[in-house]
């Protein structure tokens, strides 16, 4: 939260533990959990989640579990649960231990469900999965009992035996919990509980040839932990009824868990569904789950996002009640926030025109001091080599400029960032292209920090490095992955990936870095002067050579584009 911003209010679920916490509940304990599906990376709608959920344990001194939520094993794997601890571990939350799979509560779930059986609350049917959903009826038209749902419970425990026991096939039978074919809530209209799956658990492996659905696990597992408030989002809120329903039907205690619904995070110009992510992963539109410009947390790590300004971005957004969408600006200047006062300034020049400085020895060359952060000056500075051939970006140079160019061009004068004033003297062109190769400048050796023309002004500021000291790096310049701001939830029969950004990745090979950053690490940031935010790539770079992705540009090109 930025100082000048007053002291904010609480949100609605602080309020409510506030509440609880006044009114002891649950013996005044806060225990929240985060509970993903292994079904996928995770993404910066999750990382909301996350921070809300962890946010709010240390905020009041309670406790926050992760747990796996696994009861669908046919879309699990292990390679999703390591993603998953790792993401949630580098945004620096701490489960303290406290890791739980839900499969792990499998035997109980399993001696509930007997129990409701038992109670006469649940029964063994034999309708096909079609045949259930065309007989649960509509929001205005009650829906029909199951010709099954009256068995006895002995008929129905010895069903279920053999359900377990692996003696049916995958919906030939399921188990329903007996509530109310007419309730108004279509959750509540004798809902599955159990489902036949011969599938092999990631944890539990052929053990299970039953598996229970997601509403009979969660609740469940919340109480097993000793949660006391379960915050999940919006579409869940018509599940409540039912969360409650098992509880009550299942527990008689007086702690118990209490669900909290808040609205999903979306971003505009993205996707964030792991459907569809997984469906940009596989069909090869982008390179991996970790992408730098998927919204997963490893794309955005990779991208060069901090862990920092994830969670800045977080609090930002607050808690809201109501579905909305946060412009993807809002994220991208939290990260700015954050690197402007972290990453040392570096030259880069990514489009290299050459300048010969023909007044300046050919046999000499100097080092200047350089300021590492303007922002911080505990980070120093640094020298740099400054010689008779350098390069500039090609764009700051135009042979025919028109008025307002502050930049390069003939008889122009500019300055070189931390060096000298040069003036332009003469173009170079390629005889038969008519190509700019090179720039002949003439420098001004007193206008160097320290020396008597040193405060001289003119009008432009230029980066540049030394060409025989740059090193050759190769930068990947990554934009939106779409054009359109809300590429899903178009209406006119169009796909989100038909949205999806041709120029999303450039990449640029002949870029050169002051000599220095060939030992740049893998994950360290940078500023590029008067370009953007870049990080060295973890996949891709090798020792002395570093590959850099761009982060984020300096300003938000995108608004002035849509202008
Ligand atoms: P998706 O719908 O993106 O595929 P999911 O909801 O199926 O995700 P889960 O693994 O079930 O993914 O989610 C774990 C937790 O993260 C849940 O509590 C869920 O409510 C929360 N969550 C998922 N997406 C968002 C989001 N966009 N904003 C906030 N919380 C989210
Ligand atoms: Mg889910």
């Amino acid at each position: 939260m930025n100082q000048a911003d007053p002291k904010p209010s609480l949100n609605f679920i602080e309020a409510i533990i506030e509440e609880d916490l006044r009114n002891n509940k649950n013996e005044s304990r806060i225990h929240t959990r985060f509970p993903p599906e292994p079904n996928g990376y995770l993404h910066i709608g999750h990382a909301k989640s996350i921070c809300l959920n962890f946010g709010l344990a240390e905020k009041y001194k309670g406790m926050c579990n992760l747990r796996f939520d696994d009861t669908n094993p046919t879309k699990e794997e292990e390679e999703y649960v390591e993603s998953i601890i790792e993401d949630i571990s580098w945004l620096g939350f701490d489960w303290e231990g406290r890791l739980f799979y839900a499969s792990d509560y499998f035997d109980q779930l399993y001696e509930w469900a007997e129990k409701l059986i038992s109670d006469g609350k649940a029964y063994v049917d034999e309708l096909t999965s079609a045949e259930i959903s065309e007989q649960r009826g509509t929001v205005t038209k009650a829906g029909e009992e199951s010709p099954f749902r009256d068995r006895a419970v002995e008929e129905n425990l010895e069903l279920f035996r053999a359900m377990r026991d692996g003696k049916f096939k995958e919906g030939e039978k399921v188990l329903r919990a007996k509530i109310d074919m007419s309730s108004p809530n279509m959750h509540m209209r004798d809902p599955v509980i159990y489902r036949v799956l011969h599938e092999s658990h990631q944890r539990t492996g052929d053990k299970w040839c039953v598996y229970p659905m997601y509403d009979f696990a969660h609740g469940q597992s919340d109480y097993f932990e000793g949660i006391t408030h379960s915050i999940c989002t919006l579409e869940f809120e018509i599940h409540r009824p039912l969360y409650d329903w098992f509880l009550d039907n299942l527990i008689d205690t007086k702690y118990r868990p209490r669900q909290i619904e808040f609205a999903r995070l979306n971003i505009s110009y993205t996707v964030m569904s792991k459907r569809k992510l997984l469906e940009l992963v596989e069909e090869g539109l982008v390179n991996g789950w970790d992408d730098p410009r998927l919204p997963t947390i490893s794309g955005l790590r990779r991208r060069g996002y901090t862990p920092e300004a994830i969670r800045n971005f977080a609090d930002r957004v607050g808690v809201a009640k109501r579905d909305n969408v946060i412009d993807v600006a809002l994220l991208e200047h939290s990260l700015r926030e954050d690197l402007n006062v972290k990453a040392p300034r570096v030259m880069a020049v990514l489009n290299p025109l050459k300048v010969v400085i023909t007044n300046y020895p050919e046999d000499k060359e100097e080092e200047l001091p350089a300021e590492n952060n303007p922002e911080d000056e505990s980070m120093g500075s640094r020298m740099i080599p400054f010689s008779r051939e350098i390069y500039i970006e090609k764009e700051d140079f135009m042979e025919d400029p028109p008025k307002k160019f502050f930049r390069l061009a003939p008889g122009k004068e500019v300055r070189l960032k931390n060096a000298y004033i040069i003036n332009c003297e003469s173009v170079v062109k390629n005889p038969d292209t008519g190509e700019i190769t090179e720039l002949h400048c003439t420098y001004d050796p007193e206008t160097k920090s320290g020396m008597p023309n040193s405060a001289k002004k003119v009008k432009g500021t230029l980066h540049w490095v030394s060409a025989q000291h740059a090193i050759d790096a190769e930068v990947r310049l990554y934009d939106r992955l779409f054009l359109d701001e809300d590429p899903a939830g178009k209406k006119d029969g169009s796909d989100f990936k038909d949205y999806l950004n041709p120029d999303s990745l450039k990449i640029l090979n002949n870029c050169k870095l002051e000599p220095d950053y060939a030992a740049a690490k893998a994950g360290d940031h940078f500023q590029f002067q008067r370009i953007g935010y870049f990080v060295v790539d973890t996949v891709d770079s090798v020792e002395g050579k570093p590959v850099f992705n761009r982060t984020v540009p300096l300003r938000d090109s995108w608004a002035r584009k849509n202008k």
